[in-house]
């Protein structure tokens, strides 16, 4: 079948469909790990400062990818990535996913973070490039927009971005904070059903939220969770999470700590996580993955009989799919 036809099927992901990730200094493919060693990011856009971007150009750089992958090859980033998928895919030019990643600043130190590579890169608006997509009609719904880190509550110009959502009515917009300082846009959105959260606190106690982020914020962190819980119009839409990193937070105490924590704070939603770089130097270790569903368990076994849902999340799913061989 002529690979330009519309029912023609090819594997590919709706990020190298219709995605990208704004980087501190370009804009890439995609921010995921599909492997332990990743050969590097697929740059669609280098050296990007915020200058304007012509959408014509860029869907040009994006069919590129396209042309690639119908033609039964597999970008290299993507190879062994689980968004893979087999199907027809759509011809069209719009952008439905979107990760923002700056890296630039960050009011926590956290001890697995490679935050500290950056810190010398200068910070770019965000706002003229979202509203140009928008303005243009090429972003479309439903959309998966991720806000990530860095801490974007307080780079310069995140509450002008959010609120650019929030008044287009843009949903879902994904925030991850690691929530010490509060944000009354977040606030709105949750109230509105078009922002939802997750916070990686990693800890129940407040001397493990110290070792693990190196700042003292454990009660602010949890006082303004209960806060965002109070304002949001669904039970899902603050979740935290529990990274486990070996000999720090790998106790049924402190997961104990982190379950009654999540109570006392009306949260309905938790997951768990395990540090990246201890989960690949591990892969083949079937002890450690076995170790780590355990953990998984306990947390949900804390949680029975209680409104709060323990769900496995990213490395945490992969433990669970190699202990039963899936
Ligand atoms: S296949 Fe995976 S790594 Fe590649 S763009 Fe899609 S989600 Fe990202
Ligand atoms: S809160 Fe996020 S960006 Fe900040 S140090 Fe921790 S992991 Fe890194």
């Amino acid at each position: 079948m002529d690979n330009n036809n519309k029912d023609y099927k090819y594997c590919s992901c709706n990020i190298i469909e219709h995605g990208f990730d704004a980087q501190i200094d370009s804009i890439n493919l995609c921010c995921r790990v599909s492997k332990e060693k990743i050969t590097g990011k697929h740059v669609l856009i280098p050296d990007y400062n915020g200058r304007k971007i012509n959408w014509d150009d860029f869907f040009k750089i994006t069919d590129e990818l396209r042309k690639y992958q119908k033609l039964g090859n597999t970008i290299s980033q993507c190879q062994g990535c689980i968004y893979l998928e087999n199907k027809a895919w759509d011809n069209e030019h719009y952008i439905n996913t979107i990760n923002i990643n700056n890296w630039i600043k960050c009011n926590a130190s956290c001890i697995y973070c490679d935050r500290k590579e950056y810190l010398h890169k200068k910070e770019y608006k965000l706002y003229p490039l979202i509203k140009s997509l928008i303005s243009n009609n090429y972003l479309r719904m439903p959309v998966d927009i991720t806000i990530a880190g860095g801490e974007p509550t307080i780079t310069s110009d995140f509450d002008k971005v959010l609120k650019l959502f929030i008044k287009n009515k843009i949903k879902p917009v994904r925030v991850l904070t690691n929530a010490i300082k509060y944000n009354r846009y977040i606030e709105k959105g949750l109230k509105e059903g078009l922002v939802n959260i997750l916070v990686s606190t990693d800890s129940g106690t407040r001397e493990t939220y110290k070792k693990i982020k190196l700042t003292d914020k454990h009660d602010a962190v949890w006082k303004n969770l209960k806060k965002y819980a109070k304002n949001q119009c669904e039970t899902s839409l603050v979740k935290t999470k529990y990274i486990i990193i070996p000999n720090y937070n790998d106790s049924n105490a402190e997961i104990s700590a982190y379950i009654n924590k999540n109570i006392e704070a009306d949260i309905k939603s938790c997951c768990f996580d395990i540090e990246i770089s201890i989960f690949y130097r591990n892969s083949n270790n079937k002890e450690f993955m076995q170790r780590m569903y355990d953990l998984y368990l306990y947390a949900k076994e804390r949680a029975e009989d209680t409104e709060l849902e323990v769900l496995p999340f990213d490395r945490m799913q992969l433990a669970i799919n190699k202990i039963n061989n899936i």
